[in-house]
């Protein structure tokens, strides 16, 4: 069984979060050091610690979690100007909790996705 990390606590609402979406496949919530005036992070409600371990069984909650970025960009008034989605794996990819999520970025002009 993957080890639980913090997020399992805030989509079962047992820490407070703030909590921008949520259906019996995902939840959305405010990341706590937001790097854009919009960071929101959209996370499957199943616990999949990385990208690679992902399987058939999760397409429904990884489409959903795309579907539910584009309602939250159009909530946060950014649908227009536009964002950036990210999701960081392991080590090499800079990812820090181990539970699948996908950062939701913008409100203002990003920078370069990677530094040169
Ligand atoms: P990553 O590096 O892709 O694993 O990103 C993890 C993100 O989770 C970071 O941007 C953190 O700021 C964010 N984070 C960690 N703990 C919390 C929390 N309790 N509530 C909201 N966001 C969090």
């Amino acid at each position: 069984m993957p080890t639980e990390t913090i997020f399992s606590k805030i989509i079962r609402k047992e820490i407070p979060a703030s909590i921008v979406y949520q259906d019996e496949l995902v939840t959305a919530f405010r990341d706590i050091h937001p790097q854009a005036p919009t960071h929101v992070l959209i996370v499957p409600n199943k616990l999949i610690p990385t990208v690679s371990d992902v399987t058939a069984e999760d397409e429904a909650a990884i489409g959903r979690m795309f579907t539910a970025a584009r309602k939250i960009a159009e909530q946060e008034g950014i649908a227009a100007s536009g964002y950036r989605l990210i999701v960081n794996c392991k080590q090499h990819g800079g990812q820090e909790v181990y539970h699948l999520h996908m950062h939701l970025l913008g409100g203002k002009q990003l920078g370069r996705m990677l530094p040169q």
